[in-house]
């Protein structure tokens, strides 16, 4: 009670921006201003079985239950709100997108036999440099949620990848494949693993991940993202 009308003072002096496009949102505790919810580009993947996601997979690894949250174009607020959440601090960006994708897990026909959430993990260099793993708050978010519990010492990022953005799709593979190194085999074994991401792009971080993660006995992979690259 105290806390909440502590919170509705602060946000009585220093207005809620919506975290899409900076509007003032017109309720307290509210994310996103009214026309961002309307225009929200979202996925049909928690209906649909064979979508965008999943065919990026198809042929590489075998994958359970897939979905991005929302589509992703160059320029566009989305984009920028990811990449906030990635350089600028904005933890709770990442905590708001993690309750959105658990929510609509919750009520996908799909999602429904997950043991543990696995986000992926970020070289120990990068997680200091940049102070958090991004995955890590929207594993957060799904967990308050689904009450499936996060297992962040099961796998771990061994080799520093230089950043992909300038790489041609082979080369990225090639790049991440090795990179990832399982600390605990055994007590994944049987588990039904869901890999949480930021952004899908060409899916080779996670397709590694998940290699290594099928390393240990009888172990399935699901994937949840936040955002899919849309072009
Ligand atoms: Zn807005």
């Amino acid at each position: 009670m105290l806390f909440s009308s502590f919170k509705s003072l602060v946000n009585l002096v220093f207005p809620r921006l919506c975290i899409l496009c900076f509007s003032e949102t017109p309720n307290e505790g509210q994310d996103f201003c009214v026309e961002c919810l309307i225009n929200m580009p979202h996925t049909n993947h928690f209906r649909k079985r064979n979508n965008a996601a999943a065919q990026k997979f198809w042929g590489r690894i075998p994958v359970e239950d897939i979905a991005s949250v929302l589509n992703f174009y160059d320029y566009s607020d989305v984009r920028w709100m990811m990449h906030r959440l990635k350089y600028e601090g904005r933890k709770d960006i990442g905590l708001v997108l993690g309750l959105m994708a658990g929510k609509k897990m919750l009520k996908s026909p799909f999602f429904n036999s997950i043991d543990l959430i696995i986000p992926i993990p970020l070289h120990k260099e990068k997680l200091i440099k940049r102070g958090y793993n991004q995955s890590s708050y929207i594993a957060k978010g799904i967990n308050e949620i689904l009450q499936i519990p996060i297992r962040e010492d099961v796998i771990k990022k061994s080799v520093y990848t230089k950043s992909q953005t300038i790489m041609g799709r082979m080369e990225r593979i090639k790049n991440v494949f090795d990179s990832f190194e399982l600390n605990d085999k055994n007590s994944i074994q049987g588990r039904h693993i869901l890999i949480v991401d930021d952004v899908l792009t060409t899916g080779a971080t996670i397709e590694a991940c998940a290699r290594k993660l099928l390393e240990a006995k009888n172990v399935k992979i699901s994937v949840i993202t936040v955002c899919i690259a849309r072009s």
